[in-house]
């Protein structure tokens, strides 16, 4: 966590600094951060002037640490309501739109579970509790899994020619009597069960 210094009228008592975190506070300090309310004066947020298209702009610092763009849609919201509090676990991303109006959305950056690298994530603000994978270890994690169906599958036809081997032993498909297990529907059933069937015209 960092603190960058806030200038203006308005950058006064609780207003003088925004919080944001580490790793942003090189690229933020290549302008100059002013404090501004709102237009109704009841939250102060940190802002830059600009240009785009020729034309004044104000860019709000939360939604530069939310990496969206100055005509984005969305709203971003701070989650403990300290409108100054820019730090990436603090943006909530809201969409305008109806459907997804409660499909909050946060902006986390937390060690992976699994190597402790930073992941920077947008998440639904319902998972926040939930433990981050790195985009590195998620491949990992689906590489061992590939790894593992394949040798299960590999010790599956093993088994499948180990048995297919042996004619005599249990299970093994009844070749050389004129049928195998399983393609027996049209025999007469005598009420017991088709694997009793197969068994008993097996013998
Ligand atoms: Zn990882």
């Amino acid at each position: 966590m960092a603190l960058i210094r806030l200038t203006g009228r308005h950058a006064i008592g609780a207003h003088t600094h925004a919080i944001v975190d580490d790793d942003m506070v090189d690229f933020l300090l290549q302008w100059r951060w002013k404090a501004k309310p709102n237009a109704g004066g009841n939250n102060v947020y940190a802002v830059r002037n600009a240009m785009r298209d020729g034309k004044h702009v104000t860019l709000r610092m939360h939604r530069i640490v939310a990496g969206l763009s100055h005509d984005d849609p969305h709203d971003v919201d701070h989650d403990n309501h300290n409108s100054l509090d820019n730090r990436r676990m603090n943006l909530l991303r809201a969409t305008r739109s109806e459907n997804t109006s409660n499909a909050r959305q946060l902006m986390q950056s937390k060690a992976c579970q699994h190597c402790g690298g930073l992941v920077v994530r947008q998440v639904s603000a319902l998972a926040a509790s939930k433990p981050l994978t790195c985009d590195q270890c998620k491949l990992a994690q689906r590489a061992a899994q590939r790894r593992r169906r394949r040798a299960r599958e590999l010790s599956r036809r093993t088994d499948a020619a180990t048995r297919g081997a042996a004619p005599g032993a249990p299970g093994a498909p009844g070749r050389g009597i004129g049928h195998v297990n399983g393609s027996l529907p049209a025999l007469p059933t005598h009420g017991g069960t088709a694997r009793a069937r197969s068994s008993r015209s097996c013998e």
